[in-house]
């Protein structure tokens, strides 16, 4: 099937051919004509097979048509709800490039920086607005933003949602909405929280599912090093030894992890940033631009700031700790292999994780390759619930040391207050 298939207007053929786009994916395919034809849509779908081409697509056709009966551009007429601030960036950016040719005007707003340019953008009218639930209700409430014009609503990434706390903020939001509207609801798995959620926002809604997150997992080739924990940063180091391994993305389960990662892979004097949560959103991004760029060769990131970044082309993803929901290792290792393009996921698994490598190979169905050479490889024990406890107090411990011991030397009472305060 080719794009032309799908009665797609001249203007928006003419931005998918100069990006290179030849035929639409399974998504698009069953989407495209649905949302075309004004139904609501319940899309099980994640990130990586073309679901955000799938709504921003047909919602920029509306939006031109639409304009061609009533020629006001400059009210907010679709609403992109998503998660994350790097996900509203690239549906931003994808609205702009598909809809380069129609005359549309989008804006993306997201909390983490200040409100002053978003403010003016809105002023200046826009057509889409893309935008993270909390800063939607903040100029909402502070009179900047007004969904009554909306006409097109999309929930993206609705699981991430859930689980980021946002159902309140959703509720809200979906209770400023006109009642005569066309809604869309994507996410990358259907619990039933979410099927839930989605019977409140649609109405007689056309489901299309494309890989369900368990089958993902067979396009891409998945390897396995068992360690300990104290190699780990050792054999991250072998791993990349490989050159073949160009650009890699690398998943930390905690902000202070990545920083500690990339301190080490410096010192071995690769290229590396990370990004999380506690990095300045100017940080973040210039990091995912100089990756983009090639520039860096290992972006080192949690699970909150990777999710929804879309890197083209990228082969390869490294899990640096095994995750403990087994659905975000297939969200992880989806980030390579995008859009049909090979992908290679190497993981590396110390004791305390080896149960959840079980629980993965049961969601996935498969087992994943264990490499065979590997120098370092796992002689502890995981450890009994009593050594855990045991470990954890002495962490606590030693913490405490620290802090006494640093407050001590810089003069001040010791209190659980200054912990962590930097001067
Ligand atoms: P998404 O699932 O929306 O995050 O898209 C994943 C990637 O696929 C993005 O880099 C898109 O630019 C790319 N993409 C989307 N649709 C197509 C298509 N029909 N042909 C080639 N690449 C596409």
């Amino acid at each position: 099937m080719r794009f032309e298939d799908l009665n797609i207007v001249a203007p928006i053929l003419k931005a998918l051919k100069e990006e290179k786009y030849e035929e639409p994916t399974s998504i698009q395919q069953k989407a495209i004509p649905l949302v075309l034809n004004r139904n609501d849509v319940l899309g099980s779908a994640q990130t990586g097979t073309g679901k955000t081409a799938a709504f921003a697509i047909p919602i920029l056709q509306h939006l031109f048509t639409d304009r061609r009966e009533n020629n006001n551009s400059r009210q907010i007429h679709a609403l992109i709800l998503t998660p994350t601030r790097e996900l509203a960036i690239q549906i931003g950016e994808s609205f702009t490039t598909y809809g380069k040719y129609t005359g549309n005007k989008n804006t993306v707003i997201f909390g983490g920086v200040s409100q002053g340019a978003q403010i003016n953008a809105l002023r200046k009218g826009v057509e889409v607005l893309v935008a993270t639930p909390g800063r939607l209700l903040d100029l909402m409430d502070q009179g900047h933003i007004n969904l009554k014009d909306i006409k097109y609503f999309v929930l993206d990434e609705a699981d991430r949602m859930l689980d980021m706390g946002f159902i309140h903020d959703i509720r809200k939001i979906i209770a400023k909405l006109p009642v005569k509207r066309q809604s869309l609801f994507f996410s990358a798995t259907m619990p039933k929280n979410i099927v839930e959620l989605s019977r409140k926002i649609l109405k007689n809604p056309e489901k299309v599912e494309v890989s369900p997150v368990s089958s993902t997992a067979e396009t891409i080739q998945q390897y396995l090093y068992y360690t300990n924990r104290s190699t780990k940063n050792d054999l991250l180091f072998h791993i990349l030894q490989d050159q073949k391994l160009d650009q890699v993305l690398v998943f930390a389960k905690t902000k202070h992890g990545a920083d500690k990662i990339v301190r080490n892979l410096k010192k071995k004097k690769i290229h590396s940033a990370a990004i999380h949560g506690d990095k300045a959103q100017n940080q973040r991004q210039k990091a995912l631009t100089q990756f983009k760029d090639g520039e860096i060769r290992v972006l080192v990131a949690t699970d909150i700031a990777a999710r929804g970044i879309d890197i083209d082309k990228l082969k390869y993803v490294i899990n640096y700790d095994i995750p403990n929901v087994a659905e975000t290792y297939v969200h992880r290792i989806g980030r390579s292999g995008r859009a049909g393009e090979e992908g290679t996921a190497i993981s590396i698994c110390e004791p305390e994780e080896n149960a959840f490598i079980k629980d993965i190979e049961k969601l996935i169905n498969q087992k994943i390759q264990l490499v065979g050479e590997n120098p370092f490889p796992q002689t502890d024990k995981p450890m009994t619930d009593s050594e855990k406890k045991e470990w954890e107090k002495e962490k606590k411990q030693r913490k405490k040391e620290f802090f006494a011991a640093r407050d001590k030397k810089q003069n001040r009472p010791h209190s659980s207050k200054n912990r962590g305060k930097r001067r």
